[in-house]
């Protein structure tokens, strides 16, 4: 059988999420810029996001919450959200979402981040061998704000590139400190409720780890109806209610850790640097 078919340019982007609509803010940009420059872009999706918002903003375990319309009505909008984003192919492993920390799924022997790490490492893995990304990107150690599937996902996309050796540059997506300062201030002054968004006061890479930022400004208006298509997630609505400035400065840029860079490494704007 045929492999996928190879992208016009022979490069290729592979993103390793953990949920419906974790696409977005991070790396939503960067799926459109290298789309259009002819990079076959892969978005890999660890769960199902069963322990998302059910119809009317309702969380797990109250009233109203089915676990399997949930996941129905987030597919259905992952697949809205990558045609905005010109994903090129989507990858879903199907595992069940272990909620945020604290939460009674965490406890269930069935979530994501209760699998064996090697089962899901050689999922990823057999995806790297079949579509040979040269660029990999998840999320940090601490899966960027220390939900369980996040770090589920970093632990098995990093065992997969270690264990395959296929990636040649491997990236932590990134919200540089100075810049989440900044949207802070900015939230505060529109006059948002940022506590609805319940971000952890640490959140935040050191801007010294940062060795790649990309500008995606041109693509503002796609991450937006990529955001928007994810509408049963109400923390989506909130930033799709945000003025334009202020989504503006939040949807720009994107920026990027390089794992084991070289000491020294220039400050990248483009995550095929040294490739081409
Ligand atoms: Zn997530």
């Amino acid at each position: 059988m045929p492999g996928p078919a190879r992208s016009s340019s022979g490069l290729t982007l592979m993103a390793v999420h953990a949920h419906p609509d974790d696409e977005v803010l991070g790396t939503g940009g960067v799926f459109v810029r290298y789309a259009e420059e002819g990079v076959r872009t892969v978005l890999v999706t660890c769960t199902n996001g069963e322990q998302g918002d059910g119809p009317g903003g309702v969380k797990p375990g109250e009233p109203g919450h089915n676990a399997a319309e949930v996941v129905a009505t987030r597919l259905a909008e992952l697949r809205k959200s990558v045609a905005y984003l010109e994903v090129s192919d989507v990858e879903l492993l199907g595992y069940r979402d272990s909620g945020m920390v604290g939460w009674a799924a965490n406890a269930d022997p069935g979530v994501f981040c209760n699998v064996p790490l090697a089962e899901p490492a050689e999922r990823i893995a057999a995806l790297m061998r079949k579509y040979r990304p040269q660029v990999v990107v998840t999320y940090d150690a601490n899966g960027n704000y220390g939900h369980p599937d996040h770090i589920q996902a970093h632990r098995a996309a990093v065992a997969a590139a270690e264990a395959t050796g296929i990636p040649a540059k491997f990236y932590y997506s990134a919200v540089p400190k100075s810049a989440f300062a900044r949207l802070r201030d900015a939230l505060v002054a529109s006059g948002a409720d940022i506590e609805e968004l319940d971000i952890p006061d640490d959140f935040g890479t050191p801007d010294e780890e940062i060795t790649t930022e990309i500008d995606v400004s041109a693509y503002v208006e796609r991450k937006r109806e990529a955001l928007a298509a994810h509408g049963s997630q109400t923390e989506n609505s909130f930033f799709t209610r945000l003025p334009d400035d202020v989504v503006t400065l939040a949807l720009s840029y994107e920026s990027f850790t390089l794992r084991s860079a070289p000491s020294g490494l220039a400050r990248e704007n483009d995550l095929f640097a040294g490739m081409r």
